[in-house]
């Protein structure tokens, strides 16, 4: 069966068919970097990070955009707060991001354009000519630019929306919208004095662009105008990415996106996590308490990307006894391996369950669950010594080619108790001098299966197959 997802746009699970396999061509709303992204903003990330591990363990080659956001209302509210430069100030939390990514285990997008790249600016000038040419793009009396809606049936489609609501006839006579029509969205926005010294000359004046024409010149730029795959989290549905395909298709004639994929809300006591709700955690935060990024990676991935996850302590103890299930599982099987060569009389079955579940619009819990199966089943075998080291080969073949798509492994080799007893043992008769019981303990660690070396860090152990 190929890969399916549930496709936003129809509201059905569809086979995944990419326009030019085995590219994948994947855009990522990205984030607006004005303070630390909190875990909500990851629980996105990790999701998407998810779905192009699982891609590229199935053959594709992924080519993934993640724009930063580094103008919009509240980069240039906080930079002029700080005191700060926009681009020093955006600097700072662009490099926060990518250091967060790299905790989390997120691979990295391709190309990460920010919008205020002077390439982009004027890909953004471009299209709004373009629209304003074709009589879609209009400038308002506040100067700003705006999307002509009535000019786009298409839109609301992506969000199912009623458009009666946003569409009234005739012009508003509202003081706060000097647009023509109520749903009508900026993608030029005339400076005003809040903006500082932030602006780019346009042929509308100075000003900066719309925060939805950012991510269509970036996606087209850099992707051409027709796209696999474009992700985001729920809030960005309507109407950032009912925005983005408007204004893309406009200009380019193309359907912009195949598959749009939103995943769901990270909560915190049924409430969303946000800033503006002030019930969130920065990924700093927890690993100020000690939790690791793989934890919290476990925890935000664990749960199936369409489903609200509720984030809580108990749910991060959970990820990290999971991970020490999983650590124990592969040491005793790396022990067991050994060196011996011979065939596995015990066929791995969970590989092509685990890839299946995955490509069932990635059910996280059913791989999960054939991941455990094996666990349990193994150490069972194990047990009862039904496994040969042959067994126990494939078997951590097959955890790793899981952990292509989890990316879970340990930071180190994973030692059991008993032998950082050893370690531990060892480190404190090397520390009152007593070289004869270390080498004891080195024996010892040996005979078990363990090399120890001595480095200017420290005592650095691998596992050695027993001969
Ligand atoms: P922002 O920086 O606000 O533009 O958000 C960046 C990304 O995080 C977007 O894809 C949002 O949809 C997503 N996001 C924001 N809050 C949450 C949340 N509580 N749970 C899941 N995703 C979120
Ligand atoms: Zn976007």
């Amino acid at each position: 069966m190929p890969i399916r997802f549930f496709n936003t746009y129809t509201r059905t699970v569809e086979e995944f068919a990419p326009i030019a396999p085995p590219l994948v061509k994947m855009y990522t709303c990205g984030p607006t970097v004005y303070n630390y992204a909190h875990i909500g903003n990851f629980r996105a990330y990790v999701f998407e990070d998810l779905l192009q591990r699982h891609m590229e363990a199935r053959g594709y080659k992924v080519h993934r955009v993640m724009n930063l956001t580094d103008v919009d209302d509240k980069t240039i509210r906080n930079s002029r707060s700080s005191g700060e430069p926009l681009d020093q100030f955006t600097r700072r939390f662009k490099d926060a991001f990518f250091d967060d990514l790299r905790t989390l285990r997120i691979e990295p997008a391709a190309d990460f354009p920010a919008a205020t790249e002077p390439r982009y600016i004027e890909r953004m000038i471009e299209m709004i000519r373009q629209l304003e040419h074709h009589g879609i793009a209009y400038q308002a009396e506040d100067g700003s630019v705006y999307f002509r809606l009535s000019r786009f049936p298409e839109y609301g489609r992506l969000a199912h929306l009623n458009l009666d609501e946003l569409r009234p006839s005739g012009r508003i006579s509202n003081d706060e919208y000097e647009k023509e029509s109520i749903g009508d969205f900026a993608l030029w926005k005339a400076w005003d004095e809040a903006d500082g010294d932030v602006g780019w000359d346009s042929p509308w004046g100075r000003g900066r662009p719309g925060w939805h024409i950012e991510c269509s010149a970036m996606a087209t730029d850099l992707l051409g105008p027709e796209i696999d795959i474009h992700c985001g989290g729920v809030d960005n549905i309507f109407p950032h990415h009912e925005a983005e395909i408007a204004q893309s298709e406009s200009c380019t004639g193309k359907k912009f996106v195949r598959y749009w994929l939103h995943c769901a809300h990270l909560m915190v006591q049924g409430q969303k996590m946000s800033k503006s709700a002030g019930n969130y955690y920065t990924l700093r935060d927890l690993t100020a308490q000690g939790w690791t990024g793989r934890e919290i990676r476990y925890a935000l991935i664990s749960v199936n990307y369409r489903l609200p996850l509720n984030f809580t302590f108990e749910g991060l103890a959970g990820a990290r006894s999971a991970l020490a299930r999983i650590d124990e599982w592969v040491s005793r099987l790396t022990k067991l391996a050994g060196s011996e060569n011979r065939a596995s009389a015990h066929p791995v079955a969970q590989r092509t369950a685990f890839d299946e579940a995955l490509d069932d619009d990635l059910n996280i819990s059913g791989a999960l669950g054939h991941l455990f199966d094996a666990i349990r089943e193994s150490h069972r075998l194990m047990d009862q010594s039904e496994l040969t080291p042959a067994d126990a080969r494939a078997l951590l073949n097959t955890w790793r080619s899981f952990n292509q798509a989890l990316a879970f492994e340990a930071e180190a080799p994973t030692v059991p108790s008993n032998i950082q007893s050893l370690l531990d043992a060892r480190q404190a008769a090397r520390g009152s001098k007593n070289w004869a019981e270390s080498d004891r303990l080195r024996d010892e660690l040996a005979a078990a299966g363990w090399e120890v070396k001595d480095t200017k860090e420290g005592q650095r152990i691998t596992a050695r197959p027993v001969s």
